[in-house]
Order: C-alpha cells, then sequence, then structure tokens
C-alpha cells in the first residue's frame, strides 16, 4: 500500500462536502476531525502492557486522532476495525501495531523477524554459491549513504543474449512486508530447476531474470532501526529542509503534472514537493542514487522485456495508466493469469490511476520504454505478524513467477516454452 496515511491525512484536513456510501472515509472523517478541541500535554500508547507518552512531534496528530478524548491513542482511533482501505485488503490490528511504535518513537520490535539488507544478500550470495554458474552477482550502483544496490542474475550464459525480466523489492522502506516475496521466488526457480521442473526450467534456461531485491537499503535499515513509518531513502538535497525522497516518484515518467509548479505545495498531486512529506517527489526526476541506478539499468539492456516493482499491501496486482485500450485489456488478462497463480486468495487488478494520482513511478516508466511493467501489492499491513510472513511471501512469489511466465510466453519461441510439450 502506497500512501495510506495520505489519504489520512488529507481527510482528516478535509471537511467539507463529504458524500456518504464509502463507509471508511465517512467513520475516519467523523472520528478524527475535531477542529476546537484543546491538546492535552501528553498522549499515550498501549504497547504490551504499558502505556508509553506519544513522542512531541506526534501530539497534534495525536489530538486530532484521540476521538474519545480520554488521552490514549488506541487501534480504532488510529484505523478504524475494517478489513478494506479503498481496494487495499488490511489487517487492522497488525497495521496499528507498527503506527502505534512511530507514535512512541520505537522501532517495530518485529524488526528482527525480517531480513536486513545483510542477510538479503547474504541469502542471495548463498543460493548463488549453492548454484553455480546459474547466480550471478551484479552491483548497479549505490545508495545515498553508500549501501550497494544488487541485482542477480539468475540463468545461464552470456548477458544480453536471452530475453529479460526484472523483478524489483523495496522501494517503499517501511514495506517490509513486500521484500521476501523477491528473494523466495528465486529461491522457487532454483529449487524448481534442480527438481527439473519444466516450468522453472523453462525460464531459466531461456530468460534473464534479474532480481534486485533490496532497492532501497538506506530507507529500509531506517524503518526497521528507527522509525517503522519511514518510506522514502535517506538522501539529502542542498536547498530542501528535509531527509529522504520517495523513489516511486522520482522516476522520468510524468514527474509532475501539467500545471503543477515546482517548490509550491498547494497544487501537488501525484507526488509532493514539500520534503517533509511521504512523497516527496525529490527536487527533480532521478535526483535519487537508487532510482538513477534502476533506470540506469533499464535503459542499458535493450533484450529486457519485462519488470515487476513489488511492494506491501493491500493485495493487489497493479499496471500503469494507459490510454490504448488493447493495451488496458492485455495488462487486465495478465492480471487474471497472475491471480490464475494464487490460491483461493485474490489479488484485485488494477490500473495505479484507479487507485490514486501518481506521477513519476517506475511502472509507468517500465510502460514508457516498452516494457512489459506491473506491480504488486502483498500482504495485508506494511509490518505483519512474523508468524505470517511465510505465507505472505509464499503467496507473492507465487505472484512474482506468474509475472516472469508472462514474460516467457510473450517473448520465447514456442518450442520453449513447458506448457507446448
Ligand atoms: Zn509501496
Amino acid at each position: 500500500m502506497m500512501e495510506l496515511f495520505q489519504v489520512y491525512f488529507r481527510v482528516m484536513n478535509t471537511v467539507t462536502h463529504h458524500h456518504c456510501g464509502c463507509g471508511i472515509e465517512h467513520r475516519l472523517h467523523k472520528s478524527v476531525f475535531k477542529s476546537d478541541k484543546p491538546m492535552r500535554d501528553q498522549y499515550k500508547v498501549k504497547l504490551g502492557d504499558n502505556y508509553t507518552p506519544v513522542m512531541d512531534e506526534y501530539k497534534p496528530l495525536a489530538a486530532g486522532m484521540d476521538s474519545n478524548d480520554d488521552g490514549i491513542i488506541s487501534s480504532n482511533e488510529i484505523l478504524p476495525p475494517v478489513d478494506k482501505i479503498g481496494h487495499a485488503q488490511v489487517d487492522q490490528p497488525d497495521f496499528t501495531f507498527s503506527f502505534k511504535h512511530k507514535l512512541a518513537g520505537w522501532s517495530n520490535p518485529w524488526a528482527d523477524k525480517y531480513p536486513s539488507t545483510a542477510q538479503i544478500h547474504q541469502e542471495m550470495d548463498e543460493l548463488s554459491e549453492a548454484n553455480p554458474g546459474l547466480v550471478h552477482r551484479t552491483q548497479i550502483g549505490e545508495s545515498a549513504q553508500g549501501r550497494p544496490l544488487y541485482a542477480y542474475r539468475i540463468g545461464k550464459g552470456e548477458e544480453g543474449e536471452k530475453p529479460g525480466v526484472l523483478v524489483v523489492g523495496g522501494q517503499h522502506a517501511r514495506e517490509w512486508a513486500g521484500n521476501g516475496a523477491v528473494s523466495e521466488s528465486v529461491e522457487k526457480l532454483l529449487e524448481g530447476y534442480q527438481k527439473k521442473d519444466p516450468e522453472m526450467m523453462e525460464k531459466v534456461d531461456n530468460l534473464e531474470m534479474w532480481f534486485v531485491p533490496m532497492a532501497n537499503p538506506d530507507g529500509y535499515e531506517y524503518s526497521r532501526n528507527a522509525d517503522p513509518d519511514w518510506r522514502k531513502n535517506r538522501s539529502r538535497h542542498p536547498g530542501y529542509e528535509g531527509v529522504g525522497t520517495d523513489l516511486n516518484r522520482n522516476y522520468r515518467a510524468q514527474f509532475r503534472f501539467h500545471g503543477d509548479v515546482p517548490k509550491r505545495e498547494g497544487d501537488d498531486a501525484g507526488a509532493s514537493d514539500d520534503p517533509t512529506r511521504l512523497t516527496f517527489r525529490g527536487p527533480h526526476a532521478l535526483s535519487e542514487n537508487e532510482s538513477q541506478a534502476l533506470t540506469n539499468f533499464m535503459d542499458t539492456r535493450p533484450n529486457l522485456k519485462g519488470v515487476l516493482d513489488v511492494h506491501g499491501f493491500g493485495r493487489m496486482i497493479l499496471f500503469p495508466g494507459v490510454k490504448d485500450e488493447g493495451r488496458e485489456a492485455h495488462y487486465r488478462k495478465v492480471a487474471d493469469k497472475i491471480n490464475a497463480a494464487l490460491d483461493e486468495t485474490k489479488y484485485t487488478p488494477l490500473a495505479i490511476p484507479e487507485l490514486y494520482p501518481t506521477t513519476g513511478d517506475m511502472s509507468a516508466y517500465g510502460e514508457k520504454i516498452g516494457l512489459l511493467s506491473m506491480g504488486l501489492e502483498i500482504g495485508t499491513s506494511f509490518q505483519p505478524h512474523p508468524d505470517k510472513i511465510d505465507d505472505i511471501t509464499d503467496r507473492g512469489s507465487n505472484a512474482v513467477i506468474a509475472f516472469i511466465d508472462q514474460v516467457a510466453d510473450e517473448n520465447l519461441p514456442p518450442e520453449q516454452l513447458a506448457n507446448v510439450v
């Protein structure tokens, strides 16, 4: 889920002309907006058995949330007990767990159940050792704070010879649910290959599959260790008072809507010019090391045919807004195919503009350069309870592999397709 709290804050600040019928917004609207309530000296959240003070900087936010005015920010005041926000499926307890920790200025104690950036890369390196000649690591750039950005190529032979596909994880720091699915799909492909599963052999033998399991390591580590609600990277730019750019608003594909003036904040749509906000688009397109690295990667590989951007959460299959009806119908068909590879829990197919207006996102850039370009939102909260991780990554990786399968179907000669045998 890309910008839930943006939606939330927008509702908070909008009093006028709300139509009934969309339950969630209405409830938020009623419970959150109380204009003339005095702010308390202190608010608290319950973490475990203890009541912990809300950090000073979040007090105004807490004041707006505290609908029953008891000084305690309860789960229901953070997010009413719903199973859906807009199109996104959400797990309210998991979602609010993380946010309460943010309000208290604590890290999410579940962080150590998720792999660190170093562990993610180590796991991939181990797969590489266990599968000689099949996994190749390439450094594609360096994060703002100097962490390496790695892409792993799965496949035989030299680069550039076979149709390519790129799967990216971790662009949004707080979306821990999304990351594991990328490395899990590598594991499944290699395991299937060892077992001579024809579907997996088809892909490993005939495609050039690239995986960037962690595209925003600085933000991810900050989200794990400091602010669980952190979404952006950790760059700083002269003249901008704030840290971090939303990487997935920084690509060279409609970087801003027509008429949106740089550095003016009142007219923001699709992303923000305010560096303190969650969706700060950056000073200019490709201002960020991380988005540059991925763009450069895509631009310099003419054999690349598809790109998939994995996020967490909402159980959605996303594709770019396109004007051509045939193209849109094609994306919807691919979404159906991905859904067919999942168990009974289906994802909602959506064109990204149906979700919310978006500028400068990676999926739009992929479409712009002619790739089959899609996104996944897996899981039902940013940081699901550890008991759910296996299930989410299992399902998510099945979706990833179904996308790769589509790239194979579109680009491989019939005799190389497993399902033709
Ligand atoms: Zn996201």
